[in-house]
């Protein structure tokens, strides 16, 4: 059975039709890339997802439970956590104390927040910056933090909205060897990113979007062939 499985989801913002009829599934354990230009609705169908908007019409499942329209607080308790594509890290407060506004989704007891917060600090590779203030990060610190922040709330499913986005080439390869290990513990993980080498390393289906459609859905080598994802998206990524 899905995990995830969103079917025939609508969402108008006015006369904007961010996503029509949108439909897939995430398997257990599967990593889906999701692809298409700016505007594409990405971002949107992560909202839908996750509870921070309620879609027009359409379902999302998760283990062929309906959970449409249910609150963030409420998906975040089924499994699925997610990552913002404009990073919002509390400022003011520690990375460890991050993390831990994260693990209190899991538990109430503030000793096991500070264990899980320490634990996927050092699986994200910030164990040493656990101490510091939040603002002191550099970018690719502050994607790993956001990382964090989602895995302590102990996700099935994580959802990450540009994670290379922004960052630093050098930050690069090692963001993406984590989201690999990551996933190879055995999470299902939704991936918008705009690197096509990273995405054809990673994904295992690529989801590609188009003016709020979805235009191809299928491996990855196949996509990077598709002749709308070409016209759409990849003659202007490869131009550029
Ligand atoms: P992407 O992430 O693929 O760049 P978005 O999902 O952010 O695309 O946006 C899809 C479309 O929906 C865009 O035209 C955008 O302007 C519009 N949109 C997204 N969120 C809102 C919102 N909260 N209010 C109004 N319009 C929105
Ligand atoms: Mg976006």
């Amino acid at each position: 059975m899905s995990l995830l499985s969103v079917a025939g989801v609508t969402k108008r913002f006015g006369g904007v039709v961010a996503n029509r009829e949108v439909s897939f599934d995430v398997a257990p354990g599967e990593l889906v890339g999701v692809i298409g230009p700016n505007g594409a609705g990405k971002s949107t169908l992560f909202d839908l997802v996750t509870g921070f908007q309620r879609p027009d019409a359409g379902r999302v499942s998760l283990d062929g439970r309906d959970v449409t329209g249910l609150r963030p607080d409420r998906i975040s308790h089924l499994g699925v956590a997610r990552t913002f594509q404009k990073l919002k890290p509390f400022a003011g407060m520690t990375v460890l104390e991050n993390v831990m506004v994260g693990a209190f989704h899991a538990t109430a007891d503030v000793a096991a927040a500070r264990a899980t917060a320490r634990e996927v600090l050092e699986a994200v590779g910030l164990g040493d910056r656990a101490e510091m203030h939040a603002r002191g990060l550099s970018t690719g610190q502050r994607k790993r933090l956001e990382l964090a922040r989602a895995l302590a709330t102990r996700p099935r499913l994580l959802l990450l909205d540009e994670v290379t986005g922004g960052v630093d080439q050098a930050s690069v390869p090692g963001l993406i060897r984590l989201v690999r290990d990551l996933h190879a513990t055995g999470l299902a993980l939704l991936v918008i990113e705009h690197n096509m080498r990273v995405i054809m390393e990673i994904s295992q289906r690529v989801v590609a979007l188009q003016l709020g459609q979805v235009i191809a859905d299928g491996p990855p080598a196949e996509i990077v062939r598709d002749r709308r994802v070409i016209d759409a998206y990849l003659g202007e990524t490869w131009k550029a």
